[in-house]
């Protein structure tokens, strides 16, 4: 049997319903900044609580946008968690502020109890990750942000519809910044991202800085760039977005599977912090020995995957900012020893009795 990350599973369940919205949108002469765009930002927005949805082209332009539209660009400092995807990190230096790093806790997301060591004169605002599909610890972050007049940025691209404390992730802070990137929860057929906002100024200027920076055509307020979300991928979205609910259910179900059938004391298996919602992005494991489970898994047909491998202070296009191995040890370690272990919808129950099996012979 061979076990993989795979999409075809939750496209084929309601392939009829995606079929019908590309066909609709064929049909339809209108490819760019319509209807369905509008209808998905109206359903998003209310679907997580927030006041307004600006669709766009990706996550990554999310997080350049939102770090632009609130004028933080060089010179000033933003605090992010060492532990993260790259495309957080860019976000911040794509407008020339410098990232400042702070190790993530136990759940994986950035620790709160550290954030107020890497404060400076400087900072302007904490980009925040729901990482893996947990909510940061957001109350004890919130409230640090407003003792010091910060920004909150929160990256949910792997976290559509997680809450903390019944609130949810991307509405506690000033910008939400939300992935569709297909592999995402709420993924869609290409790349699509969106910001959520609750001040109807900042939805406004979202709107023209993802359309050249031009609120009326060829009148350009801002140097903007052309980052909107197809006629295409809205549909689509609004198909799948339907069905999240029950999508995220699913992945509850599996995700229960894997934590009450590995049995393996080599393996640490993911925890859930007090409060937090957990849409189960990715089921992601820690062991000493990663790469000989990885090795052991595949050889016998089992493909996973490291969220991530290098954390972004190690990387190349990041030497500038002058950090070396041991710099953030916890951060260091995470990226040594975690492991995804495959997770989808549509994942049979033979399919991830076989992973559990062969994850406890390791
Ligand atoms: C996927 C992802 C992004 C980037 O989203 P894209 O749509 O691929 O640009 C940003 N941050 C995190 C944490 C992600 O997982």
């Amino acid at each position: 049997m061979k076990v993989y990350d795979r999409l075809d599973r939750q496209y084929e369940k309601f392939a009829k319903e995606y079929q019908a919205a590309a066909l609709r949108v064929l049909d339809s002469g209108w490819y760019i900044l319509g209807k369905e765009g509008e209808q998905f930002e109206k359903e998003f927005a209310s679907c997580v609580g927030g006041a307004y949805c600006v669709g766009l082209n990706s996550g990554l332009d999310a997080l350049i946008l939102a770090v632009r539209a609130l004028g933080i660009g060089a010179g000033d400092e933003v605090i992010v968690p060492a532990n993260t995807y790259i495309a957080t990190v860019l976000g911040i230096t794509a407008n020339g502020a410098t990232p400042v790093f702070v190790e993530p806790d136990e759940y994986y997301n950035i620790d709160a109890d550290r954030i107020e060591a890497a404060i400076t004169p400087k900072t302007r605002a904490i980009m925040v990750v729901h990482l893996y599909g947990q909510a940061a610890n957001m109350s004890a972050i919130k409230a640090i942000a407003d003792r010091h007049k910060l920004y909150v940025i929160e990256d949910c691209a792997q976290s559509h519809t997680a809450d903390f404390c019944g609130k949810v992730s991307g509405t506690w802070g000033d910008v939400g910044c939300f992935s569709f990137y297909p592999t995402k929860n709420l993924g869609a057929f290409g790349d699509a991202g969106a910001v959520v906002v609750n001040d109807e100024a900042l939805a406004e200027k979202f709107r023209a800085l993802r359309n050249y920076g031009s609120r009326v055509k060829y009148y350009n307020e801002y140097a903007g760039v052309n980052s909107r979300l197809d006629e295409m991928q809205a549909a689509l979205l609004r198909v799948k977005l339907s069905h999240l609910a029950e999508l995220i259910d699913e992945r509850r179900t599996l995700k229960e599977k894997y934590l009450q059938g590995i049995k393996n004391s080599a393996i640490i298996l993911p925890k859930v912090r007090e409060g937090a919602g957990h849409v189960w992005h990715l089921f992601v494991v820690r062991c000493e020995r990663r790469n000989e489970l990885h090795d052991f898994l595949e050889q016998r047909g089992i493909h996973t995957q490291i969220h991530y491998p290098v954390p972004p202070h190690l990387q190349k296009c990041y030497e500038y900012l002058g950090h070396k191995k041991g710099d953030f040890p916890i951060a260091e370690k995470f990226a040594n020893e975690v492991l995804s272990l495959p997770f989808y919808n549509g994942m049979t129950d033979d399919e991830i009795n076989f992973v559990i099996n062969v994850v406890n012979e390791f």
